[in-house]
């Protein structure tokens, strides 16, 4: 045997040594009197319609392996919006979908170079690590001050290496929509060979003047894939179930990459019951629109100027005083997310926490 001389420890691959840790969203602490609630995760505090887990209590496979592809889920998403069963790939939560198209089109390459993934900042956490464990590099286009992405910057910034463009919409954590529009005058400008991935974790509570209509742009373009979830309206974070929705040229590369069995049986069953009352799940995404534009309105009202809150979430541009207005919060018994010198996210929850958070904006002084 031949003793090698190298360090003691044992180290990771370059590019996970250097990756930001994930911070979830934390629990709410306790204080006297007041009720708890977690307003740090984007999670809707509605939970899942009553269906669903009337069908979840009724599996009785769980000794058996899942479908390996959620056959039954996307041949039910194919009738829902309309698309062919071939072109929804499903995968452990959107992030999981992300993975899959992020592992198949970026990366490091034989001759050293490395592949670059293009996306806006601030935006989802989960971006960074997503791209830099795959190996491929993030060129971070910084948002706008009204927290828009700046779309000709992220033309401007396209290369012979670009691979992936990540649009974010609503965007997580800053809160404005694309217009389609805008959307549809940026693709035709990006090269037909970057895959664009449109991000619509909260694409349903989006009540904008020109929505984007982000399937019809993947019917027009074979590098669009579009990404949905049912963790936010649907209100099923918990099951770690989501999708992409792409053509073929997409697709195939994505089977390549997807780990079998990603979808367990408890979330595909839930997926569908859901599916199947759709008009239920639209209820109470309108419930959670109402209460996002009254807190909005509410924060108008008391002077603070915030952007376009077109998810289930509002952004407080707090900079310095970011760290101590969640704990602010901390101490109203609200966890809020707070990223530090820029700002916080506030998760629209249950209409108490709704309540005592606008009391907290309208109490709490900022000194922009
Ligand atoms: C919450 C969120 C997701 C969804 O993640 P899942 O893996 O589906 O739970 C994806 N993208 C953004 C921007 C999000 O905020």
């Amino acid at each position: 045997m031949t003793m090698f001389s190298r360090a003691g420890s044992i180290t990771p691959r370059e590019s996970v040594s250097l990756l930001p840790a994930y911070a979830a969203g934390k629990p709410p602490k306790a204080a006297e009197g007041l009720t708890p609630y977690k307003l740090s995760s984007n999670e809707n505090p509605l939970g899942p319609v009553p269906a669903v887990v009337q069908a979840m209590a009724a599996v009785d496979t769980l000794h058996r392996y899942p479908h390996p592809n959620a056959e039954n889920l996307r041949a039910g998403l194919a009738q829902v919006l309309d698309v062919s069963v071939e072109d929804i790939v499903a995968g452990t939560g959107s992030l999981g979908a992300l993975t899959q198209i992020i592992n198949a089109f970026a990366g490091s390459n034989s001759d050293g170079s490395q592949d670059e993934v293009i996306y806006a900042w601030r935006s989802f956490e989960a971006y960074p690590i997503v791209v830099r464990t795959a190996g491929a590099k993030d060129v971070t286009v910084p948002v706008l001050q009204d927290g828009r992405h700046d779309l000709e910057a992220m033309l401007a910034a396209i290369t012979e290496q670009t691979k992936v463009l990540l649009l974010c919409t609503p965007n997580n954590p800053t809160g404005p929509a694309l217009r389609h529009s805008e959307v549809e005058t940026f693709l035709a400008k990006v090269p037909s060979d970057v895959v664009v991935v449109i991000d619509e974790a909260y694409q349903e509570f989006v009540r904008t003047e020109d929505p984007l209509d982000a399937l019809a742009l993947y019917r027009k373009h074979p590098n669009v894939a579009v990404l949905r979830t049912f963790s936010k309206a649907h209100g099923l974070a918990a099951l770690r179930v989501g999708y992409s929705i792409a053509g073929q040229e997409i697709t195939r590369h994505l089977r390549v990459v997807a780990a079998p069995f990603s979808v367990s049986t408890l979330a595909e069953v839930a997926a569908l019951a859901s599916l199947e009352h759709l008009s239920e799940v639209h209820e109470r995404v309108d419930s959670l629109v109402a209460e996002r534009d009254r807190v909005s309105a509410a924060l108008a009202e008391a002077g603070w100027t915030i952007p376009e809150a077109q998810g289930n979430f509002v952004w407080l541009p707090l900079g310095e005083q970011t760290a101590d207005f969640a704990e602010a919060a901390g101490l109203q018994a609200l966890a809020v997310r707070g990223f530090p010198g820029e700002g916080v996210r506030v998760t629209i929850g249950e209409v108490e926490a709704n309540d005592r958070f606008i009391e907290l904006c309208r109490t709490y002084r900022f000194e922009a």
